[in-house]
Parts: structure tokens; C-alpha cells; sequence
């Protein structure tokens, strides 16, 4: 996995939680299609209309081996992102990630019964994510 990384997170932090979300994310989907070479961009997000820049989001395309993570310039305690109120920073990381892979993958956003946001395929991971990864376990903190 290449992570280039434009903000001042730590490098091989992100890339350790990057690859331990790839590795589930491969054990579960087995046969189906597998990303190669992955490319994560990180970038710090930018104030746009309406939202903060305090805020963890992402882009990717269809079916790609690519994707972006936008972090915020400061951690945070606590999201105010309604359906991940009760993550913790890397957690957040985490679940952006997944629902990224989830358009590597092909998926579009669907609606999910008790997440407000729109989802790819991170409501499936919601559950192992607050079970196996924690900013304790990973944590993301800058150079
Ligand atoms: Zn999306």
C-alpha cells in the first residue's frame, strides 16, 4: 500500500490502520474483486460550504485502487457527525476508510436503516471497528 501523505500525521501510523481496515476488508469480501497496489492520497480538508473543515471525509472513484482521505488540521474528541457520535478519532479514520474502499469496490451510497449519512458498505464494519480499533490501539498524532 502507497500512502502519500500530505499533512503533518504520522506516515507509518496511517498506514498501519489503513492496512489492518484492507486486511479485514479483504478476509470478508475473499474472491471478490481485490484492490491491488492501493494508493491512499491524505490531504487535510478544507472549509466548504456549510461544513467545517473539523470533519474526517474522503473521495474515491468507482472501481479504482485509489482514494483520498481528507483529516482535519486538529483532532478531535468527538465527531459531530451524527451516526459516528460515539467514535473516537481513529475510529472516525477508520470508518471514512472502509466506506472509501466500499467505492474501490464498485459500491454506491445506500441508504441504512439507523445511519444518517450515506453508506457504501461501513455499516458492515461498524461493529468490528468499535471492537478492534480504538485511538489506544492505533493512534494517529502528528510528527
Ligand atoms: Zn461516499
Amino acid at each position: 500500500m502507497k500512502v502519500i501523505n500530505n499533512t503533518g500525521y504520522d506516515t507509518k501510523q496511517l498506514r498501519t490502520l489503513f492496512a489492518r481496515c484492507l486486511g479485514e476488508v479483504r478476509k470478508r469480501e475473499g474472491a471478490r474483486w481485490q484492490i491491488q497496489k492501493q494508493a491512499v492520497n491524505v490531504i487535510y480538508q478544507r472549509k466548504s460550504l456549510g461544513k467545517s473543515a473539523e470533519w474526517i471525509g474522503g473521495e474515491a472513484f468507482l472501481r479504482s485502487n485509489y482514494l483520498t482521505m481528507k483529516l482535519p488540521h486538529e483532532k478531535f474528541e468527538k465527531t459531530i457527525v451524527q451516526d459516528k457520535a460515539n467514535l473516537d478519532f481513529t475510529q472516525c479514520i477508520a470508518d471514512t476508510y472502509i466506506h472509501e474502499i466500499g467505492h474501490c469496490f464498485g459500491q454506491k451510497h445506500i441508504r441504512v436503516e439507523g445511519y444518517p449519512a450515506r453508506s457504501t458498505m461501513e455499516h458492515l464494519y461498524r461493529e468490528w471497528i468499535l471492537e478492534n480499533i480504538s485511538e489506544e490501539k492505533y493512534p494517529i498524532t502528528k510528527k
